[in-house]
């Protein structure tokens, strides 16, 4: 059945209705549509921004959905679905951490450097913010199918939040690039699981010609409703620092939809008066997946695709569907974009797990880029920086076993913290006191 009620709307009568950011023409977003039906281009969903807000917009009322989810919260700024659609596992309200060993790592001598940490949600990462607005989306258009390619997360808080829908839910992974922990949560909710013999480009290519032809709900970021969940964390920083606004919030980049939504999240927490000055965003890049960072380098003005490959399996995408969208949203707000080693992200990981926090591998580059940003000189040492811990730590128990027990040209890593073998006897534990615990 092919996908219908594409219609082009001149006065938008709709309450949900979409613009192309390549074309600027508007439809009804009531069906569900990816790409402008005219030009191809990606599509932003519409906000109300000739108003004023203030915070007290956000203060849900007590038994209201909003009281206890960090993305519903916000729906002033959020596209208008109605209560009884709404697909919520009170998502969001996440923790955002200060911690000095951050601060030191990241070379902020006179700064300060917080997470936030989006590992909390309910599939513990950051993209159950989108996905309870895309899923509410699809039941509120009467979707019957939900589908989306992933690197794992994604697929994971699909899989929950479609199940908790009762919805069939579709996943296509990348075969063999995806961790144990986010296939087992995917394969757990009951999702009906597709690995593809390809990298993550080609699975997203795949879905995308499926869903046009088909009648299946396409739940990517390319989905204009995905990002509108995702701008609540950003929401929810500026709230947490009481509307004040950081000077820098760090993220890392992969298929840039987030990238993307928090750009269009400062946009339009600064038009209705909610901040009177806009951060600056960081995308943080893995090298081996950089497209994006090397698109900046150039000034924006050469862009070439790359065939992905980082061990931060969560951003190891080397053609970002949002590419043009988050060039906005770094224009937009004088950002940075910068690319790190997996070196440089593991040991980063290392640090923020030490601290007690913990986060997946793409998580660190927020930190590693802050530190790579700060020793350039390209932000001041006395910046307030918030980087966004996007998963959480056991969704890749792999990389820190592997982090922590093998060599490096014969060598521990730096950060490596050795399970230690004994005896059961009580010398053998006075000896590790001794040596490991108090030394
Ligand atoms: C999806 C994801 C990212 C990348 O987000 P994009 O919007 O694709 O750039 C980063 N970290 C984690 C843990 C993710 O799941
Ligand atoms: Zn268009």
């Amino acid at each position: 059945m092919p996908a219908t009620g594409q219609r082009r709307t001149e006065s938008l009568p709709h309450e949900l209705s979409v613009t192309c950011m390549s074309c600027g023409r508007s439809f009804a977003g009531t069906s569900a549509i990816s790409t402008c039906p005219e030009c191809g281009g990606l599509l932003d969903a519409d906000i109300d921004l000739e108003r004023t807000l203030t915070p007290i917009a956000f203060d849900a009322p007590k038994d209201s959905i909003g009281a206890q989810s960090g993305v519903w919260r916000f729906r002033s700024l959020l596209p208008d679905i109605p209560d009884e659609h709404i697909v919520t596992r009170y998502e969001g309200n996440t923790p955002l951490y200060w911690d000095d060993r951050l601060t030191d790592y990241a070379g902020l001598a006179n700064g300060r450097m917080g997470v936030k940490h989006e590992g909390h949600n309910p599939t513990g990462s950051f993209k159950d913010r989108g996905m309870t607005v895309a899923v509410s989306h699809a039941r509120t258009i009467g979707a019957r199918v939900i589908a989306c390619a992933s690197t794992g997360n994604t697929s994971a808080s699909l899989a929950s939040y479609a199940a908790t829908a009762g919805m069939p839910a579709m996943v296509l992974i990348p075969d063999g690039k995806i961790s144990a922990g986010k296939l087992g949560q995917t394969i757990a909710y009951g999702a009906t699981v597709v690995q593809i013999a390809g990298d993550f480009d080609l699975a997203l290519k795949l879905l995308r010609e499926l869903t046009s032809e088909f009648d299946v709900y396409l739940a990517n970021s390319v989905n204009p409703f995905r990002p509108e969940g995702q701008k609540t964390i950003v929401f929810e920083i500026l709230a947490n620092l009481n509307w004040k606004a950081p000077d820098v919030i760090a993220l890392p980049g992969g298929n840039l939809g987030n990238t993307a939504a928090f750009g269009k999240a400062l946009s339009e927490a600064y038009q209705v008066g909610l901040i009177d000055r806009l951060p600056r965003i960081a995308t943080i890049q893995a090298e081996g997946a950089s497209p994006f960072a090397r698109y900046f380098e150039s000034g924006f003005d050469h862009y070439e695709p790359m065939t992905p490959n980082t061990i931060a399996t969560a951003i190891n995408i080397g053609a970002p569907a949002s590419v043009e969208r988050a060039r906005r949203a770094i224009q937009g707000t004088s950002g940075l974009v910068t690319a790190v080693t997996d070196d440089e992200i593991l040991d980063a990981k290392a640090i923020i797990d030490r601290a007690g926090i913990g986060c997946e591998p793409a998580s660190a580059a927020s930190l590693a880029g802050i530190r790579k940003l700060v020793a350039a000189g390209e932000i001041p040492d006395d910046a307030t920086v918030v980087g966004v811990l996007t998963g959480n730590v056991l969704k890749d128990t792999d990389a820190i076993v592997n982090y922590h027990l093998s060599n490096v040209d014969n060598e521990p890593r730096p950060l490596a913290n050795r399970p230690i073998k004994v005896d059961a006897t009580l010398d053998a534990l006075k000896k590790v006191l001794d040596d490991a615990v108090l030394g």
